[in-house]
């Protein structure tokens, strides 16, 4: 794709500014064309360099973790917390344990995440962080010490209406509850400084379920504007933590058929469908006995494991027969090969769960082709709307119940979709919601920049 000058430039000082940052570049190239539509619109915003102000943190936090592993062996790992903008409201987004967390991975989520809490309609600004540590193989004991020692420093930069960390990629409800402790401990304050909090302390029901059934909600609408639905239709699901068990279970609810999951190791083909019987077996798997996907082969006949194969050239995941794809593992992991594998197979529905799994000539296929393709900051906003609405609950100390909170999602992401739908229409690029979702997040957050002067 050519580039207009406008981009080029834009992207020459955020390479050179951000040098070794692959992800950041990229978050921000698929963003750029889009900021150019809505700054012809509205002159104000160049003269307010609110595109140049958007893609620099507010601030950038990182810290030394250090920890004792089992042995008594001393362990030093790295902490971030990019608080990127809160122009709408206090940093809000997700912390991250992997080895490969870095800054250049944490600016691109950290950046996504600020238009994506703009979509949801809530007042968050948006923020990222987390650590290199691996909690892979590591005990509830080393997990515990980790996460204590990551809040003794993160606590003073965080609080219930300054920055308001969640759950991603390595942290879920064990890690989130260590964390909250070592907080509540620290500050002597039981707020709501994190959300996806347990449901007797704090938490709001449906926050575990919400990104994985967000997901599916907005492929739903997607399929409506065809006049269509999801029943009957065979879906390749990556992943199996948290977002892919949840779309799982919602996939079936609507009468979809899901045959794939996978981790890190590799994944499965279960041609006859993954059942409600067979997600139970996942969840236990993955959330109790933390074991690897290769068991589900062995105990499910007929279900096939293909170990990852590093040299490879694509993901074999991504080329199977199916009408809809459901990326729920981690940033980039659809690739140009990937996407024509899809198309050639007859996918026309792509619904993100993940952040940014597609890379650019994958999201070029799937807009040229002009298939159902629903990014990540939009689709998979259902998990930070609930975070959101976690936050209400907890500062007016009342719970709603599993329905009330589920009906709230839905609501939000259809109001989602109906956003992204319509900005793009208004921009000249009916059914493109990736120009819908970056536009409709942008101008909200630029108005409000606007209206705050130069900060
Ligand atoms: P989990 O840690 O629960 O699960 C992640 C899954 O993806 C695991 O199956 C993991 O395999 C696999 N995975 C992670 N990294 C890689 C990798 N480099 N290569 C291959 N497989 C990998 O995380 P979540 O389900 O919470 O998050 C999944 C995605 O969804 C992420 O992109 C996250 O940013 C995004 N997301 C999550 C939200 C949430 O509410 N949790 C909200 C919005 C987006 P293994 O177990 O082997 O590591």
């Amino acid at each position: 794709m050519s580039q207009t000058p406008f981009v080029t430039d834009l992207m020459a000082g955020v390479v050179a500014k951000n040098p070794a940052e692959p992800e950041f570049h990229q978050a921000v190239l698929e963003a750029a064309d889009s900021f150019e539509l809505a700054l012809d619109r509205r002159p104000e915003y160049r003269r307010a360099k609110i595109v140049e102000r958007l893609i620099e943190p507010e601030r950038v936090i990182l810290f030394r973790v250090p920890w004792q592993n089992d042995k008594g062996e001393y362990q030093v790992n790295r902490g971030f917390r990019i608080e990127m903008n809160s122009a709408i409201g206090p940093y809000k987004g997700g912390l991250r344990f992997h080895p490969s967390v870095n800054l250049g991975i944490l600016k691109f989520l950290a950046f996504e995440q600020v238009l994506k809490n703009s979509l949801t309609t809530l007042p968050m600004g948006g923020g990222k962080g987390g650590s290199d540590f691996d909690p892979k193989g590591k005990s509830d004991d080393e997990v515990m010490r980790f996460c204590q020692s990551f809040m003794s420093e993160l606590a003073r930069h965080i609080g219930p209406n300054t920055d308001v960390p969640a759950g991603d990629i390595g942290v879920g409800g064990r890690e989130i509850g260590f964390l909250f402790g070592q907080y509540k401990r620290i500050r002597n304050e039981f707020t709501g400084v994190l959300t996806g909090k347990g449901v007797n302390w704090g938490g709001s029901l449906m926050r575990p379920e919400a990104t994985g059934y967000g997901a599916v909600y907005f492929a739903a609408e997607m399929l409506k504007t065809r006049n269509k639905t999801l029943e009957g239709l065979t879906c390749l699901v990556s992943g199996s933590g948290n977002v892919a068990q949840y779309t799982i279970q919602k996939l079936l609810l609507f009468g979809a058929k899901p045959v794939t999951v996978s981790d890190s190791s590799g994944y499965i083909f279960d041609e006859s469908g993954i059942t409600t019987e067979k997600l139970a077996f996942i969840m236990d798997l993955k959330n109790v006995r933390r074991g690897r996907i290769k068991e589900y082969a062995d105990k499910f006949k007929g279900a096939v494991f293909t170990p990852i194969d590093a040299k490879g050239d694509h993901n074999p995941l991504w080329n199977h027969k199916a009408s809809c794809a459901f990326p729920s593992a981690t940033q980039n992991e659809i690739n140009g090969k990937d996407a024509t594998n899809l198309l050639k197979n007859g996918v026309f529905v792509v619904s993100e769960g993940a952040n940014m799994p597609t890379n650019l000539d994958g999201v070029h296929q799937f807009l040229q082709e002009k298939i159902l393709y629903g990014p990540g900051k939009a689709a998979n906003a259902g998990g930070v709307a609930t975070s959101g609405l976690e936050m209400s609950q907890n500062s007016v100390r009342i719970n709603w119940t599993w329905e009330e909170v589920d009906a709230k999602l839905h609501t939000i992401m259809r109001n989602i979709h109906r956003n992204c739908f319509e900005t793009a229409e208004t921009y000249g690029h009916k059914g493109n919601y990736v120009m819908g979702a970056n536009i409709a997040g942008f101008v909200k957050v630029a108005d409000a920049m606007l209206d705050q002067g130069l900060v």
